[in-house]
């Protein structure tokens, strides 16, 4: 079947509730937090002074079309992480919003490597045999959120199914590393340790305060999406596994929008992550990061961003960021500290 073609538009105003509780209205700035950068897809183009958005084949909505001043802000930033040698989502996955981040001195951080192991068909991420781990890496991520003065460290990775724990000890080094060099607050944004449970539960002995795994699209979609070795009810079930143990951590979900789902299924998918006390929850519009990438079905507008915003907040997420641009990581220390 053609997932892309027998899918129905996300989203129509006549099945909107027609009175949103009031307490809903102060959340209206928090609009801006987001996902992983692995939904974007952007070059920069010197010549004009601004960014735009990589599609190859369809012109883009008004609202995706964004000026992004030049400047020597994101330098900084840029250079300390060449220095240290580390690897970014931002750059890896081609994020619209790096150089909006780089130039607040954030970044979120990609350990493991930068080639990952699974071949989802959104991600930009390099694919295929990964490199050895680097034992100093913990060290060097924690250097380097040092020097940035980040009180909110958000790390992320590939995923890394060849390693035996898959990268959960790595992980848990990290979270520690960083903590107590900075005692900055944590998040966690993992893959989902399918088959290295052991090492998920490493993680979370790491105790990070905000521990996020995207379930990305809705159940129809998701192989396609995310690959074969993936399951929908496992992502569920490994945001539960995280609360029962550890019920301090806050637990954190996100999907790209765009991808050919409907209505019905998205709000089915919001349904189950409450059903599993996903506290934090992002929607962002899916960019096609190249022409070998699964194409967008449909450009999301930012006023459906925000209807959505609202009936999740109704739905029970203590946190809702929902636009164009959000991300996983987007301004994730405003969504952690707001809750
Ligand atoms: S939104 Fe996240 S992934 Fe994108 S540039 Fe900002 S910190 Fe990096």
């Amino acid at each position: 079947m053609n997932d892309t073609k027998s899918s129905l538009p996300i989203l129509g105003s006549d099945t909107l509730p027609q009175t949103l509780p009031q307490t809903l209205a102060s959340d209206a700035a928090s609009a801006r937090m987001g996902g992983c950068g692995s939904m974007g897809g952007t070059i920069p183009n010197p010549e004009k002074n601004t960014e735009k958005i990589f599609e190859p084949s369809r012109r883009l909505p008004s609202w995706l079309r964004r000026e992004v001043p030049k400047g020597n802000a994101n330098q900084f930033t840029h250079g300390l992480l060449r220095e240290l040698k580390l690897e970014t989502v931002c750059e890896n996955a081609k994020c619209p919003n790096r150089m909006e981040c780089y130039s607040q001195k954030t970044a979120t951080f990609m350990i493991l490597g930068n080639v990952c192991t699974r071949p989802c068909g959104f991600c930009a991420v390099s694919r295929g045999r990964p490199e050895n781990l680097q034992d100093d890496e913990p060290e060097r991520v924690a250097e380097a959120s040092a020097r940035l003065g980040l009180k909110h460290v958000v790390i992320t990775s590939v995923t890394r199914d060849d390693l035996p724990d898959g990268g959960g000890e790595h992980f848990y080094r990290c979270v520690i590393a960083v903590r107590e060099r900075t005692g900055a607050a944590v998040e966690v944004l993992t893959p989902d340790f399918i088959r290295h449970r052991h090492g998920l539960d490493r993680v979370i002995d790491a105790a990070p305060e905000v521990f996020n795994h995207n379930m990305e699209t809705v159940p129809r979609l998701y192989r396609r999406v995310r690959g074969p070795k993936s399951e929908y009810r496992w992502t569920l079930e490994l945001l539960r596994h995280v609360k029962e143990r550890n019920a301090s951590i806050k637990t954190k979900s996100g999907l790209m929008l765009g991808l050919g789902e409907t209505r019905e299924e998205l709000l089915e998918c919001l349904a189950d992550l409450r059903r599993y006390e996903c506290d934090f929850l992002t929607l962002g519009q899916y960019l096609q990061p190249g022409p070998r990438y699964l194409p967008v079905v449909r450009y999301v507008p930012p006023e459906e961003f925000e209807e959505l915003r609202l009936i999740a907040r109704s739905m029970g997420f203590r946190k809702v960021a929902s636009g164009p641009f959000v991300r996983s990581s987007y301004h994730a220390r405003d969504m952690a500290e707001d809750a």
